[in-house]
């Protein structure tokens, strides 16, 4: 189906990763949040995706990454059509993996921007939905890094180089969460939180490496421990706010009663 001849704008081509599902009761139409690699995070009408064997209904479901061909339309962009190119089906059987791929997804929704470009945040979303589905990486791991990454990328990265005190470059550090500056153990405020040395330097690959590089390393259990602490209480200090799916996906871990 191609743009009808009083369409003026021609139809964009872009690849995303459905990050957020929404269907009207007793509609056929399913709305839709796309990072998409030209275009950021957008909002879109997949028409009669609900439908019974529409293809572009099994490539318009939560999590999954396709081709996209779209219209803008006044409000939203309308989904002309759409192929799968990877529907992560492993993440589907688990629904502790299923939780945390949402939790990334929210994420992104609230840090990647909004009709720009957004290839590296789509390329390290793609990346720890890979390795989470295939077990590759701990799940501890892959949250921080899709943590930290996503923060810097939206212009929250913290202070890596040395201790903020004294300019000490190594060593053991600790965190401050509010201000986002090392410190070393003798000059650290009140509040910090505790960085080993591995934690430290997973850290500065993880924000200034390379995205290839990001999920290359692994952590011994306390500094992984410690370099997830971090991440999640970073994120909450300089965004001032929880995410839902984070606040399900801890109640799934601690085995608390599904909501
Ligand atoms: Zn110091």
């Amino acid at each position: 189906m191609y743009p009808k001849a009083r369409q003026t704008a021609p139809p964009i081509l872009t690849d995303g990763l459905i990050i957020r599902t929404f269907n009207k009761v007793g509609e056929a139409d399913r709305f839709i949040t796309v990072l998409t690699r030209d275009r950021g995070v957008i909002r879109a009408a997949a028409r009669g995706a609900q439908k019974f064997k529409s293809r572009s209904g099994s490539a318009t479901q939560l999590l999954c990454f396709s081709r996209l061909r779209l219209i803008a339309g006044r409000d939203a962009y309308i989904v002309e059509d759409a192929k799968p190119l990877e529907v992560f089906f492993k993440l589907r059987e688990d629904i502790v993996k299923t939780a945390l791929a949402q939790y990334f997804c929210e994420l992104a929704g609230a840090l990647a921007p909004t009709e720009e470009p957004a290839e590296e945040h789509l390329r390290l979303l793609l990346n720890a939905l890979h390795f989470l589905a295939e077990d590759k990486r701990p799940q501890t791991l892959l949250k921080a890094v899709v943590e930290w990454r996503l923060l810097t990328l939206a212009g929250y990265m913290p202070q890596v180089s040395g201790c903020e005190g004294c300019g000490k470059p190594d060593g053991d550090m600790l965190l401050s969460t509010v201000g986002g500056g090392l410190y070393c153990p003798a000059c650290a405020p009140g509040g910090c939180l505790p960085l080993p040395k591995s934690a430290v330097e997973g850290l500065r690959r993880t924000v200034m490496g390379e995205l290839s590089d990001c999920f290359q390393f692994s952590l011994p259990d306390p500094a992984l421990h410690a370099f997830s602490e971090a991440a999640e209480s970073f994120l909450k200090a300089q965004l001032q706010r929880s995410f839902r799916t984070l606040d399900f996906y801890h109640s799934l871990e601690t085995g608390a009663s599904l909501p």
